[in-house]
């Protein structure tokens, strides 16, 4: 039996022991993974550092903080989550109970990417964990140190109930072979395809967090300088490895030249003169994808940046005017530090130009107009709509962070984590009396019979609108009608 079997296998075996449904059992797991957080940040920061030059500061902002909200919520509204949801009834099931039960799946394969290594992988994990599911947690090998540092988990979590595999792209063949109740991916759309045919040979369901082009339109009606402040940041974070990050910009040909300037200016408040010496300017991850985004620099002037230092993996905050739609920078998501500008006529040659490309994860637009956000929404789609900043959606536990079409599919974040990996099981809980209200819905069936079970079925009764003493009067003159009726 291989090391990816086993692992599944003790993880399935914990999970039918039962003992991941009490509360009590979730809620200690919870804890113990906070404490994992909090006595492994020196090896968390130290790892980023080493993975992709992550500083100890934003380490913390945009890796640790993300986690521990979510460990927090979880931890406050699990009795909430975990509740029945009582569910509006017709006449006829007006005395039965009849409610939501979130129920655990079974076990979850969750398997992270590297870009935010912590945050991805672990985020998903604290949604298994409350939802009360055992899990295989695959880190990306991509970062390899991050991926070190979360083997420590074993320390801290129920050993069998939550399973951490080591390993690259083979190791998650073997494991995507296992049957899981459902998998949480974060990745490409390209490896997200090959996860979810995978996932249908065994009908498990999926979650495909996956990224793709995120456009930025600039509306001529805005204040550059704040908008462009927003953008440098979201785009240059991470050194532009951010699934969210603005891709590219579309904005109008007369306003170009005052948003490089603007950036550049950010660049250099944000990053120093000189990025390469910041700390707060991260690094590519490896130097495969150095050469890939080196390349998408070819046939391209750069209006800022463009310096690149393969042997530390570094390239400059990037910025590219007049780009041609069809140049290769604008052929795939660029994952760095590159933001090309493609000038369009306006509002709506921007959203025709969003609309023949593949659904966005984020589309952000910059306006001081209502209409023209309001326009934007109404005529895209896309993961998530953002107005007037970059990334800051992420931050919002009760907005479902996720992508549509190739961006991806389900979503997550607090209890959008919770309901994404529980059964929401329909219960419908009826007592053996009150037969002859039944008889409308016995054959022989008739006309009359028929009327009665229309009005019966189609009334939608609110509950909290009705006092149990109405109904249960109604109730008896409805049974008392039927029997007068039906049973003489
Ligand atoms: P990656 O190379 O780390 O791959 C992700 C995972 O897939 C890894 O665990 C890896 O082992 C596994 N994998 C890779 N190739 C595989 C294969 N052939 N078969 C089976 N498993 C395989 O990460 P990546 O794909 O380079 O990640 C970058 C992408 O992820 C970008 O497109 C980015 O936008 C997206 N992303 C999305 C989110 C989100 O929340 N939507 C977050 C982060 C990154």
């Amino acid at each position: 039996m291989s090391r990816e079997q086993l692992a599944v296998q003790q993880a399935r075996r914990a999970f039918h022991t039962g003992r991941s449904k009490p509360l009590d059992f979730r809620v200690q797991q919870l804890k113990n993974l906070q404490r994992f957080i909090t006595e492994r940040q020196k090896d968390i920061t130290d790892a980023l550092k080493k993975d992709l030059c992550k500083s100890e500061n934003g380490t913390q902002l945009y890796e640790i903080f993300g986690v521990e909200g979510e460990i927090k919520l979880a931890l406050s509204k699990l009795p909430e989550w975990t509740a029945p949801r009582p569910v509006a009834k017709t006449l006829l099931t007006i005395t039965d109970e009849a409610y939501i039960h979130p129920e655990p799946l079974g076990v979850v394969l969750i398997i992270g990417a590297w870009n935010y290594p912590i945050s991805v992988t672990l985020q998903p994990l604290v949604g298994a964990i409350a939802a009360g599911n055992a899990a295989v947690i695959k880190p990306s090998e991509v970062s390899s140190h991050t991926a070190k540092v979360m083997e420590l988990l074993s320390l801290y979590l129920d050993t069998e109930m939550y399973q951490v595999v080591i390993g690259g792209v083979p190791e998650t063949q073997e494991l995507l072979k296992e049957r899981f109740d459902h998998i949480f991916y974060t990745g490409s759309s390209t490896v997200g395809k090959l996860v979810m045919e995978a996932a249908a040979r065994h009908l498990t369901p999926v979650t495909l967090e996956l990224g793709g082009k995120s456009p930025c339109y600039i509306d001529k009606h805005c204040d550059l300088r704040i908008a462009c402040r927003r953008i440098t940041w979201g785009k240059y974070c991470n050194c532009g490895q951010t699934c969210i990050a603005p891709d590219y910009i579309l904005c109008e040909p007369c306003i170009q030249d005052k948003v490089v300037e603007e950036i550049s200016k950010c660049i250099k408040e944000f990053y120093t003169d000189d990025p390469k010496t910041c700390t707060d300017y991260g690094r590519i991850i490896n130097r495969r994808h150095f050469t890939r985004i080196t390349a998408l620099l070819e046939g391209s002037t750069a209006a800022i940046g463009g310096e690149h230092d393969e042997s530390h993996c570094y390239i400059a905050p990037t910025v590219l005017k007049d780009v041609d739609p069809k140049s290769k920078v604008m052929q795939e998501e660029i994952f760095g530090p590159v933001l090309p500008i493609v000038p369009v006529n306006g509002l709506n040659e921007a959203i025709q130009f969003i609309n023949e490309r593949e659904k966005p994860l984020a589309l952000y637009v910059f306006s001081s107009s209502k209409k023209v956000i309001n326009k934007m929404i109404s005529e895209t789609s896309s993961g998530a709509l953002l107005a007037n900043d970059c990334l800051v959606h992420f931050t919002i536990s009760d907005l479902p962070f996720g992508g549509v079409g190739n961006s991806g599919m389900g979503r997550y974040h607090g209890k959008h984590t919770f309901d994404q990996l529980s059964h929401l099981r329909s219960c419908l809980i009826k007592k053996l009396h009150m037969e002859p209200v039944n008889q409308i819905r016995y054959p022989p069936h008739t006309k009359e019979k028929l009327r009665w079970a229309r009005m019966l079925l189609l009334k939608q009764v609110n509950l909290r609108r009705w006092r149990q003493l109405v109904q249960v009067s109604m109730l008896a003159a409805l049974a008392a009608f039927v029997v007068k009726r039906f049973l003489r």
